[in-house]
């Protein structure tokens, strides 16, 4: 893979992708009748998810009824000064470290987030006593208040409806960094610009090293106009490395070290994919519900939908996480994926794989490595402002289930049955429904 296509697989010169799926909006504001996809006008309504202020009310309610749960705020977001809340439960010697919703308009795991976070502060149930002996669990619900509660006038009407974003909302100043970097997003309407918060982290811990300030000029290039820091690390090349620019961003790698997690696990949305090879021509082929995805290092490079012994391994597999490490994250992702297909709801037998390939300036490549964590991921289908409510409840249940079954089985080890081959017979997702309210997104 040359430099190029490397990064036409991270999205990255898919320019202005965090912000296209509004201005597609008012491109294509009109329902494709025939088409799979509500029209885009009609689906938003995000009445029903958590505003920060509710989000704040319920943690603090949760908190003041329960002994168990350590409520902190570790920060606040750039646009808003919302605060990033950390919440902290269990006693047990795996720690677990969570995060929802750095893609603003990817709200679920918030929302199943907070759920999870009452039933095991206030609940005695066996299942609960169990996951709090074994477990000690950090979540930080909404990385990102400044897009979750993003407003825009998306329909010309003269009001700002709540749609949502992907970045936060903060500017670039020239003394920011050396050079703008290629993740951060204008939004078409001319409102404060935001980061790509997932493209932000760095894997120089902050003690030994700032972004911001100490890059050297030779590991900047420049692709298409766009800025890019191709860090050296131990002898490799991080291309489109982080500069943790986002106050979130420092706020989620102060709570992430902090929590020394033995699991790392990060949840998105993703657009609408298919199942490869249904339908066969005997009715329409199903969308995939869910996406999971395991990180791994070069103990399983073979296996990668990217490999290729002449590209750099770094470009595609993580080098710093170790075999043992590998070999836990893909049982967990093939236990959650078996978990949700042996529910025999045929909605659920539809999980799919997110191919792996690293993200240097991603929450799991920059921060596992430090604590030998294995990481999680999960895609759910669709964003808020692709299918709003309609599908909500499946992406919900999706989600719990996604999130229960994978503190259960580190609860009660179950994870040792799993194999780690599983994982990749799970297949990769199909093609992506050819949206036309939406551009491609990543996680
Ligand atoms: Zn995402």
């Amino acid at each position: 893979m040359d430099r190029r296509t490397y990064l036409t697989a991270l999205g990255a010169t898919i320019t202005g992708a965090a912000t296209t799926g509004i201005a597609a909006a008012k491109d294509h504001p009109v329902y494709r009748p025939g088409g799979p996809w509500p029209g885009q006008l009609q689906a938003i309504n995000l009445n029903g998810l958590l505003t920060n202020e509710q989000l704040a009310d319920r943690l603090q309610q949760i908190d003041r009824r329960s002994d168990r749960l350590d409520l902190r705020q570790i920060g606040q977001s750039a646009g808003r000064n919302a605060p990033i809340w950390e919440a902290t439960v269990g006693t047990g010697d795996t720690n677990v470290h969570l995060i929802t919703q750095i893609h603003g308009d990817e709200p679920v795991g918030t929302e199943v987030a907070v759920d999870l976070l009452r039933e095991l502060a206030l609940s005695d149930s066996r299942q609960v006593r169990s996951i709090l002996d074994e477990l000690t669990l950090t979540v930080v619900p909404r990385v990102n208040p400044d897009g979750a509660m993003f407003h825009y006038d998306i329909d010309d009407d003269g009001r700002s409806e709540w749609v949502g974003r992907r970045t936060n909302t903060q500017r670039w100043n020239a003394d920011d960094s050396r050079y703008e970097p290629w993740y951060h997003y204008t939004h078409p309407d001319g409102t404060t610009p935001g980061y790509d918060m997932n493209r932000d982290f760095n894997l120089r811990p902050p003690s030994e090293f700032d972004p911001r300030t100490d890059t050297d000029p030779g590991w900047w290039s420049q692709v298409d106009g766009d800025w890019y820091l191709d860090m050296p690390y131990e002898g490799y090349t991080l291309l489109a490395s982080g500069l943790r620019l986002a106050p979130e961003v420092r706020a989620v790698t102060r709570s992430y070290l902090d929590a020394d997690p033995d699991i790392a696990i990060t949840h998105h949305h993703q657009g609408a994919y298919l199942v490869p090879d249904s339908g066969n021509g005997n009715g329409p082929a199903d969308q995939t519900v869910m996406s999971v995805m395991g990180q791994y290092g070069p103990a399983y490079i073979e296996q990668s939908p990217f490999y290729d012994p002449d590209v750099p391994v770094e470009q595609v597999v993580n080098p710093f996480v170790d075999a043992a490490t590998s070999t836990r994250s893909l049982r967990l992702n093939a236990l959650v994926a078996n978990a949700l297909a042996e529910r025999g709801n045929s909605v659920f037998d539809t999980i799919t794989r997110y191919s792996y390939l690293p993200l240097w300036g991603s929450y799991l490549d920059a921060l596992t490595p430090h604590t030998d964590a294995a990481g999680m991921l999960y895609e759910v289908s669709y964003q808020t402002d692709d299918r709003g409510q309609m599908s909500l409840g499946r992406m919900v249940e999706a989600t719990r289930v996604g999130f229960v079954e994978s503190l259960e089985a580190l609860a009660t080890e179950t994870l040792d049955q799993v194999s780690a081959s599983d994982y990749f017979d799970i297949p990769t997702h199909g093609k992506s429904l050819d949206n036309p309210h939406l551009s491609m997104r990543r996680r």
